[in-house]
């Protein structure tokens, strides 16, 4: 099940993929200049969208922690988060820092599964996200990268055959990709950073290491979650927090 839900995964990937390249190709050669505006168009809306959608598809969490987690937020000056569950059974947090929709997200495997202390470390790394807006940051690298590259592309869409087009489009879509994965990375340090400084870093070690045991346990393999996010090496991570404690 897992193998086929990847496998269709891989293919439609790589349809949609083919489809998005051939219409950049024949979007480039006749509206160029659009491009200024289509592709970082594109980017918030979708973003936008999948936080908003995801504040529809959970629940505030009203669980004996909630009054705690909110004085924790305040003691960090984060202020008007709303803390959320999603109904996930693996070991997860997430922050999204859209306003009107700031929130952080636990799913009920986190909240079942970890400690107290494991769940305010991973509060405290979540609120660095918040403190820090680091969703907002990523999406302003990638207009202002974008659109870099969308001047670029002004100039040599008219000086190139279809074939070169088609490998300046892979090298562009590869460049955003190593981009964003390095700002995600230096991100989740951040994050651990702030959590650390508030001392809570050995709490969120414990929350790594558990939601690390968790994934792996359910079959997934976090190189290959890795490798799709640009998220750090676990290793590293609680090597990191254990360090600056
Ligand atoms: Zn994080």
């Amino acid at each position: 099940m897992r193998f086929f839900r990847a496998y269709t995964l891989a293919v439609a990937y790589f349809v949609a993929a083919t489809i998005i390249l051939i219409l950049t190709n024949w979007i480039l050669r006749r509206w160029g200049v659009i491009m200024f505006w289509i592709t970082p168009a594109i980017v918030l809306i979708y973003v936008y969208l999948e936080s908003f959608l995801r504040i529809l598809t959970t629940k505030p969490y009203e669980g004996s922690l909630r009054a705690k987690m909110l004085s924790s937020l305040k003691k960090f000056d984060v202020l008007g988060v709303k803390l959320h569950c999603s109904r996930s059974t693996l070991i997860n947090a997430a922050a999204s820092n859209w306003p009107p929709m700031r929130t952080i997200f636990f799913t009920d495997g986190a909240l079942s599964k970890s400690n107290e202390k494991e769940l305010m470390g991973a509060l405290a790394h979540e609120a660095g996200h918040q403190k820090y807006y680091h969703s907002i940051k990523r999406v302003v690298w990638l207009l202002v990268l974008s659109t870099v590259l969308s001047v670029m592309n002004i100039y040599l869409v008219p000086r190139t055959g279809s074939l070169d087009l088609f490998v300046i489009v892979v090298a562009e879509a590869i460049i955003i990709a190593m981009v964003v994965c390095a700002i995600c990375r230096q991100q989740e340090l951040a994050a651990d950073a702030f959590s650390t400084k508030h001392k809570h870093g050995q709490g969120l070690a414990g929350f790594l290491q558990k939601a690390r045991a968790d994934w792996q346990e359910h079959g997934y393999s976090f190189n290959v979650v890795r490798a799709f996010s640009g998220y750090p090496s676990m290793e590293l991570r609680i090597k990191k927090i254990k360090h600056k404690q």
